[in-house]
């Protein structure tokens, strides 16, 4: 998109507060290297229009407070959807990313009709009595699988057992603007890629995937499937992989990984490795692995590495182990704040495929 003049200032100006939340005026002229009567000038003229408003005031280290300034919350809202072979997971937002409501149903993935009918029943469920729906932009979907979005066709997904499946039915249905996007990537999409500027993003879920941001954009690479970093070799010759191979990431650093003890859940899991030393000994066999995994990718691309997925919002907890294991393998570090933790503990997937609707609102200006 391109703008010229006072739209584009206007366009920098939401495009940061998208980015990075609430800020002040003085903030803005020194990020967006603006003057301050640009700045007051087009900021005025976004609050009458009812985009941006005042927030309440910084906190000062002396002096006049200044003003915080942000999107105006309840000025568009959108819907995410997570599809996975066994779950729905659905989020509204507000256009400051909040998350207003949440559900994750379990639901088995089928083709028929029923299946689609019933998600744009849940999707009623959530956002009918909370949001005014004229103010609701769209439905972001996320799938497991490579997606072709100028065509609207799901190319192939192992998860969902589908090969080159057509999507164009799912907006019929639910009868609002529909937008699509790979899980891994969706996630990454969360994180707010213009911000990060290069990283990449290690998603821990039932499957394993990833995505890479390159100057604030996703980079898919030539056949959409860049970040497929389940299917890289860990072990060779290793535990059997679902796509056919033997040795994959996704077979020993996958969530499911640590589930298939008996334990149907990732939180009763990871609550039993503070007294069972069975789960104990798997979960250290799993960071060792993951230490690996991530140690190859700090090689490949010495970016920040965003640690997501189901796994990925326990991590946090664990960062001492795992760092420890990491330098085992990385001699170029000193320290590891290169890893991040994700946002988004939960649904990231569909939150990031449902903040992709707020750059529409930039087209309101
Ligand atoms: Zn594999």
């Amino acid at each position: 998109m391109s703008y010229s003049g006072r739209k584009a200032t206007k366009y920098n100006i939401l495009s940061y507060m998208l980015n990075h939340g609430d800020t002040s005026k003085v903030e803005l002229a020194k990020q967006l290297n603006l003057s301050m009567p640009t700045v007051l000038s087009n900021v005025n003229e976004l609050m009458e229009s009812g985009l941006v408003t005042e927030k309440g005031e910084l906190e000062s280290t002396g002096g006049r407070k200044a003003a915080l300034i942000g999107l105006q919350s309840d000025y568009r809202y959108a819907l995410g959807v997570d599809i996975t072979a066994n779950h729905l997971g659905i989020v509204l937002l507000n256009l400051c990313g909040e998350i207003l409501g949440q559900e994750r149903i379990r639901m088995k993935f089928h083709t028929d009709l029923s299946y689609y009918a019933r998600m744009a029943e849940e999707l009623r469920r959530i956002y009918a009595p909370q949001i005014d729906s004229g103010k609701l932009l769209g439905v972001g979907i996320s799938l497991p699988g490579i997606i072709n979005q100028k065509e609207k066709i799901l190319v192939k997904s192992h998860a969902l057992n589908l090969e080159n499946y057509s999507l164009k039915m799912i907006e019929q249905i639910l009868a609002l603007p529909v937008y699509y996007e790979n899980d891994a990537n969706a996630a990454m999409l969360a994180e707010n890629p213009q911000r990060l500027k290069n990283s990449v993003y290690l998603s821990l879920n039932s499957t394993l995937g990833g995505a890479v941001c390159m100057n604030g954009t996703l980079f898919t690479g030539q056949n959409r499937r860049a970040g497929e970093f389940g299917h890289m070799i860990l072990v060779p010759g290793g535990r059997k992989c679902y796509c056919g191979k033997c040795g994959c990431a996704d077979a020993y650093c996958a969530a499911s990984v640590l589930t298939q003890g008996g334990k149907e859940k990732l939180d009763e899991f990871m609550e039993s490795i503070q007294t069972d030393a069975k789960a104990m000994k798997e979960w250290e066999e799993y960071l060792e692995n993951l230490a690996i995994l991530i140690s190859n990718l700090r090689m490949s691309y010495d970016t920040d590495i965003i640690l997501g997925g189901e796994v990925g919002g326990y991590l946090q907890d664990h960062m001492v182990e795992l760092g420890r294991k990491i330098f085992q393998y990385n001699l170029f570090d000193d320290d590891l704040s290169y890893l991040k933790n994700c946002s988004y503990r939960r649904e990231a997937s569909a939150v990031g495929v449902a903040k992709q609707f707020f750059w529409k609102v930039m087209e309101t200006i």
